[in-house]
Order: C-alpha cells, then structure tokens, then sequence
C-alpha cells in the first residue's frame, strides 16, 4: 500500500476516534479500560503505518518534504488545521489519546512507580515554545528536521539507531514524569495549546463543588485549578476518577454551571 494511503488511514482513525472519544465523554460512558484500549491500538498504528503522527507530519510540512508527507503539502496542512479545530471544539482529544508518541507515553505513566511532578507549568511551558522557535528555524532556515534527534521515526520503525534509543529514554522517563515529549518539546503540542485554550467543550466544576482540592493533586499537568484554561488537559480522567462529589466535575460546555460557580463565589 502506497505512503499517502497509510497516513489517510491514520487520519481517518483519528478522525472517527475523536468523535467516539467526544460521545463518551458528553454521555459520561466513558472508562478507563476504554482508554488503554484506545490508546493501545493507537501505538498499534503507529509501529504498523507510522500514523497519525501529526507532530512528524507538521516537520515534513516545515521541511517541505513532499516525499516525507506521502502527498501534496496542502492536504497535510488541511488534516493538520482539521485537527486544531477539532481541539478548539472539543480539547485535546488527538493528544490524549490519538498520536502514537503521546499515546506510548500515558500508557508508560500508569506504570505503579512512584511519580515525579512539577509544582507548576512555567519549566514545560517555556522549554516547549522555545523548542518551537528553534524547531521551525532550523526547519525554515537550515532544512534540518531537529524532531528526528528525538527518535519518533526510529522507534516506531523499530530501527535500532541512537536516536531509536532517545525516544525509547524518554519512554523509559514517561514511568515517572507525565508525558514529557508533548509537555516539554512537542511542536504541534505548542501549537494545539492555543485553540485548547479556548476549547468549547472541557471538564469544567459545578455548584456541586466543595473544593477539597483532590482534583488539584491528582492533575499532572496542574491544570485542574478553577481558572485553569485546560491548555495542557489531555483529557487523561483522574480529575473526574478522584472526585468525591458527584457531578461536581462535568466534561461539558462552556458557558452553564461553571459561570454559576463563578458568580457565587
Ligand atoms: S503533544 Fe505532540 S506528541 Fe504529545 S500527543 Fe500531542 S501531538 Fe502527540
Ligand atoms: S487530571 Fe483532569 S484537568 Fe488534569 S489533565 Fe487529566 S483530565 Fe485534564
């Protein structure tokens, strides 16, 4: 099977996931055995096609490296801009649970080893951003594609070179730390943080809410503060898993119960 019709078969997969992620997170159906599923075929895809992985697309976008797209470069960019919308709409769904490299990395996290967690997103914030200047200067300035040091390709490729190696280290790193590829380095995780911002639809705090804080402690990436905008939610679920109240915690529309909360406080 031709190159371009492997990565249209990772984008419809991520295409359709989404949507059936969106539904069982509205309808309140969704459970964590879903998720490992999910993000187990997910790395599948990517050992098998080497897709949907948009970080890589959007270098080969940088690079402009037609070969390395499998396509024409306006395809990829609209596939990539679908998927921002789709974040701004709905969160992070595609790094939550649809791009292999993330994917590998939150199943690593649930490993039972003790944890290693930032007091704030300030380090991982400001070390991704200035990884994305870098990354977009030596692709536009110097064609090289500093994402290939990481080893995405090589791992899933299973080509045993140093840089397979690197990404098979921050795998190893994912044991203790949450994912640090995506909050640390990612390029297009920079990119999607923006219109998650904004997401229309994210986990948001009711009425219900007696603000014991247990929601606060278990985020990873601390974004479960009431003012928090859900930039780095990877819609990963502990916040919701350790609540005791319920429905203090809904993945809902901006706009309803929060704006009450808001207001009586
Ligand atoms: S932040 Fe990057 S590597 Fe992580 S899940 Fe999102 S696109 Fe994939
Ligand atoms: S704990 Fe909640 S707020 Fe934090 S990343 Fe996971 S789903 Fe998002």
């Amino acid at each position: 099977m031709a190159y371009l019709e492997f990565r249209f078969i990772g984008f419809m997969y991520a295409l359709v996931f989404f949507f059936v992620l969106f539904v069982l997170w509205y309808t309140k159906r969704w459970r964590r055995w879903q998720g490992i599923v999910i993000l187990a075929i997910t790395i599948g895809l990517g050992f098998l096609i080497f897709s949907p992985i948009i970080p890589w697309q959007f270098q080969q976008i940088v690079l402009r490296d037609i070969q390395g797209i499998g396509g024409p470069i306006g395809i990829a960019v609209i596939g990539i801009l679908i998927m921002l919308v789709l974040s701004f709409l709905f969160g992070r769904f595609y790094c939550g649970y649809l791009c292999p490299v993330g994917a590998v990395q939150e199943l690593s996290y649930l490993v039972p080893v003790p944890k290693f967690r930032l007091k704030n997103k300030t380090i991982p914030y400001l070390s991704r951003w200035a990884f994305f200047l870098v990354f977009i200067g030596a692709g536009i300035m110097l064609s090289q594609g500093i994402l290939s040091l990481f080893g995405i390709r090589d791992f899933f490729n299973l080509i045993f070179s140093a840089a397979f190696f690197v990404f098979l280290a921050i795998v190893g790193l994912s044991f203790f730390l949450y994912r640090p590829f995506c909050r640390f380095f990612c390029p297009f995780g920079a990119l999607v943080s923006i219109p998650a911002m904004g997401s229309r639809f994210r986990i948001q705090r009711t009425d219900a809410c007696i603000e014991c804080g247990k929601c606060e402690r278990a985020c990873p990436t601390n974004e479960a503060k009431l003012a928090d905008l859900k930039a780095e939610c990877y819609l990963c679920h502990r916040c919701l898993d350790v609540c005791p109240v319920e429905g203090a915690l809904e993945y809902t529309r901006v706009g309803g119960r929060v704006n009450r909360l808001k207001k009586k406080e």
